[in-house]
């Protein structure tokens, strides 16, 4: 069984895979599974569960246990009641399927399924691609992301993994993880923070061959930091996660990784100096040459640095040494806002690396903080990680076509003596992992009409489209009514749970059972927070959305959630405005906001919905991907054209809100959208939906539906995306030269 792990073998001691194996660790906590029930100890530690064919495994051993653990399979299977387990471990439907599920496991791990392409094959374990994030977002029991960007780190390692692309992931483990959010009984956002414990969690420690902890060290603000290393095992690849709370620290540098995004710029600059300099020096001690290192984000472009004061240390210049660093470095940008890329105060960067490191590398502290500038003489500029990546990497991209424009308009000074066309700044347009997002009971649609290898056929467009013009009309919309009911209620045990906690009367607790109806059309609106994503687009006009809504014969019905981040008041005032809205006993009945946006409730959106809305301010939303994932489980977009969505709609396959070839959008496009948005609204949604046949079913928006599955998902899921960045951007790069 331990050779089933085996590309990873060569990296981490495997010491604690055996006794995984054995079920030690359980053993060891005072636990023994029974012999039937064995393997779903060597199952919880991987990740891959929660995509697999089967991912109720786990809940299904007590539900009620899956919710208090934070569906976390380590601690459910620590506290379920001996009784419980028996009680399964005899019961032949569920041991069968434990049995099955491990088998699957142990062919995935193996290899023997992967169907990756041979583009893909030209990448070894010996040299791995080494991806860099800050924030990953995997699954509901590992909080240490705040929104898109992490959750697509999360998708693009799944789908390494399925297409057996060797990677390697490195992130930092947030103690505290991202706030969560509670909406006081007037609508205003508190935030709170939950603890994560690493012996809770599906992590393993990082040894070495002796058996003893791994650990690196970095000089941040003039001490030694010391970091240990947790290991997440996601399906074939590894995810690497920093943590600098160790006791021997100096209890400031034990909260380094203490909050994400969650404090000053100093916190910021030292976690980033963590991720990439502590991340390049865990990879070396692993004994890992990544043939390229992926930075998603700017985050980690200190990396480079790190990259570069090696080779300066070998005898290099340090002109010699960036080049030699380009050939190994890659950075996609995903984000035009200003506050999404990073700058750092000089006198910041100074203190916190501390004039040896810039020693170090053979330069002057202006030739240092230069690096980090456009115009690299401008000394009252800021140093920012956006113009450090692009200088210190061989290729840059957006993460949609337009994206990739609006990053050439932006950068574009970096090279003074190119034309816009000419700025070498490309594009990967995002996607979203299909076996993650979409739902069991789609799934099994899938299986029955594309094939039980639905999951590789998605990858061709045509097979495909073939396979979901077999599904009847009948059989898509009878499963979406059914995830629709459960979406309700989803929504209402959430809220009752809410309102209990903050102390409502029982009379009123009693009202969510009355709120949405599993009849009316639903629209999901659900995202962070932010300006640009215009959460007040659609309060416009109140009284027009009132007539929406209330319509005794044909009303509209919305599901809300989204964090605001805490110091940004302007986005909390509209999230309060959206509450109140919702409050309001006009309306409450039709439109829910839910507290705490998270996998979790993203998935029960996407999954239930009818119509995903979305309204970004042009060009600001550089892909978005929750439209994605609506649309794999047949809900149609009802977007702005900004993002992917510009790519995607083709006329059939959902709406478009505003003109493509508005390239920024002005205050008056505001009131030009919501006017938009009312009237697609009103004169195509609505009546669309509510046109049924003699049987009840609504026929054209079924074909909506199937032209949004057949069009969308092959193109928009991150297997697609994955392979995109392997044959384009990573296959270009050398492994290094020993
Ligand atoms: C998919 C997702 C996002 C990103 O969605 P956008 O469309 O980019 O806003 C954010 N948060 C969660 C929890 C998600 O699942």
């Amino acid at each position: 069984m331990t050779k089933s792990v085996g590309p990873v073998c060569n990296y981490a001691a495997m010491i604690v895979e055996e006794k995984i194996e054995r079920g030690e660790e359980l053993i060891k906590e005072g636990r023994q599974l029974p012999p039937t029930l064995r393997a779903l100890a060597r199952l919880m530690w991987n990740y891959w569960w929660s995509w697999s064919e089967d991912p109720s495994i786990f809940r299904d051993l007590d539900p009620g246990m899956w919710e208090e653990c934070g569906h976390n399979p380590r601690q459910l299977l620590r506290q379920v009641s001996p009784f419980r387990l028996w009680q399964l471990a005899t019961d032949p439907g569920y041991v069968a399927r434990v049995q099955k599920l491990a088998e699957s496991f142990d062919r995935y791990m193996s290899g023997a399924e992967s169907g990756a392409s041979r583009r893909l094959k030209k990448f070894g374990w010996e040299h791995p691609v080494a991806y860099f994030c800050a924030e990953y977002g995997l699954h509901d029991s590992l909080p240490i992301y705040s929104g898109g960007l992490g959750i697509l780190a999360g998708d693009h390692l799944k789908s390494a993994s399925d297409l057996g692309l060797p990677l390697i992931a490195v992130g930092l483990f947030y103690r505290y993880g991202y706030f969560r959010q509670r909406i006081r009984s007037d609508g205003w956002q508190e935030e709170y923070y939950g603890e994560l414990r690493p012996d809770l969690l599906p992590f393993q420690p990082v040894l070495d061959e002796t058996g003893a902890a791994v650990t690196i060290e970095v000089a941040i603000r003039g001490r030694l930091v010391r970091a240990r290393v947790h290991r997440v095992m996601v399906g074939r690849v590894q995810l690497l996660l920093l943590d600098s709370n160790l006791e021997e620290n100096d209890p400031t540098d034990r909260w380094i990784t203490g909050h994400l995004y969650g404090g000053d710029r100093e916190t910021r600059i030292v976690q980033e100096m963590l991720l990439g300099i502590g991340g390049v020096r865990l990879l070396r001690k692993l004994g890992i040459e990544p043939a390229v290192y992926h930075l998603n984000e700017g985050h980690s472009a200190f990396l480079t640095l790190e990259l570069a004061r090696e080779l300066v240390a070998q005898g290099m210049s340090f002109a010699e040494a960036a080049a030699r660093v380009r050939q190994m470095c890659v950075f996609t940008t995903h984000t035009p806002i200003a506050a999404g890329n990073d700058e750092f105060d000089p006198s910041l960067v100074e203190r916190c690396f501390g004039e040896i490191y810039w020693r170090e590398l053979g330069l002057t502290r202006e030739e240092f903080l230069g690096l980090g500038r456009v115009h690299p003489e401008d000394t009252s500029a800021p140093f920012g990680m956006t113009p450090l990546a692009i200088k210190m990497s061989r290729a840059a991209n957006g993460v949609s076509r337009k994206h990739g424009e609006v990053t050439r308009a932006l950068w574009r000074e970096l090279w003074p003596e190119k034309r816009i066309e000419e700025v070498p700044i490309g594009y990967v347009t995002n996607g979203v992992h299909a076996p993650t997002w979409v739902a069991p009971f789609i799934r099994s649609i899938y299986e029955r009409r594309v094939g039980r290898r639905w999951t590789e056929a998605i990858r061709h467009p045509k097979r495909w489209a073939r396979g979901v013009e077999r599904i009847a009309d009948e059989e898509l919309w009878e499963a979406h009514l059914l995830l629709k009911e459960r979406l309700i209620a989803f929504i209402r045990e959430r809220l009752r749970r809410a309102w209990t906690e903050r102390g409502e009367a029982p009379s009123r607790v009693e009202l969510v059972h009355k709120l949405l109806d599993p009849r009316a059309l639903t629209i999901g609106f659900a995202r962070r927070v932010a300006g640009y994503k215009r959460w007040g687009l659609l309060l416009t006009d109140p009284e027009r959305l009132l007539r929406l809504v209330s319509d005794a014969e044909r009303p509209v019905q919305f599901v809300f959630a989204g964090k605001a981040h805490p110091q940004d008041l302007e986005a909390k005032l509209a999230l309060q405005r959206v509450a109140q809205w919702q409050a309001d006993s006009r309306v409450m009945f039709r439109a829910v906001f839910l507290e705490d946006y998270d996998q979790e409730i993203a998935r029960q959106f996407v999954q239930g919905v009818d119509v995903w809305l979305n309204v970004p301010r042009p060009p600001l939303e550089a892909s978005g991907t929750s439209g994605q994932k609506a649309a794999m489980n047949g809900a149609l977009n009802l977007s702005v054209l900004d993002g992917w969505w510009i790519e995607g709609y083709d006329g059939t396959n959902g709406w478009a809100i505003g003109d493509p070839h508005v390239m920024q959008a002005s205050a008056e496009d505001d009131l030009r959208h919501a006017e938009a948005l009312y009237r697609l609204l009103e004169t195509e949604v609505v009546p669309l939906y509510y046109e049924r046949d003699s049987a009840g079913i609504p026929r054209r928006w079924a074909w909506m539906m199937k032209r949004a599955i057949a069009t969308l998902a092959p193109r928009f899921n991150s297997d697609r995306m994955v392979s995109e960045y392997a044959e384009k951007i990573y296959a270009a790069a050398r492994a290094p030269v020993a």
